[in-house]
């Protein structure tokens, strides 16, 4: 016989986890952030929430991406020089 039980909850020791979706909200490096429609398990009596790990994965991922540079970053960054060649092709800018 399988199964079907869901798993209990980890803080209540009363409720079960059901699976659904919930908005995951956080403050990274200063930033409030919302995403809608995590994956999650909700208890069905204290409504103690955990998120997907694999979720929270992506989201870490992105936010990362998004993230300011550091001032290690800043300080070395440089311009790309300026190719003359174009600079000399460009057409004459006419005056008003
Ligand atoms: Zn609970």
């Amino acid at each position: 016989m399988a199964s079907t039980a869901t798993p209990s909850c980890p803080r209540c020791q009363i409720g079960h986890l059901q699976v659904g979706s919930a908005t995951y909200s956080c403050v990274q490096q200063g930033v409030f952030l919302s995403v809608p429609n995590v994956p999650s398990w909700t208890c069905d009596i204290c409504q103690y929430r955990e998120f997907d790990f694999d979720a929270l994965i992506r989201i870490e991922a992105l936010v990362g991406q998004l993230g300011p540079a550091s001032d290690a970053d800043l300080q070395t960054a440089k311009r790309p020089p300026v190719d003359n060649e174009v600079i000399d092709k460009r057409p004459p800018r006419i005056k008003p």
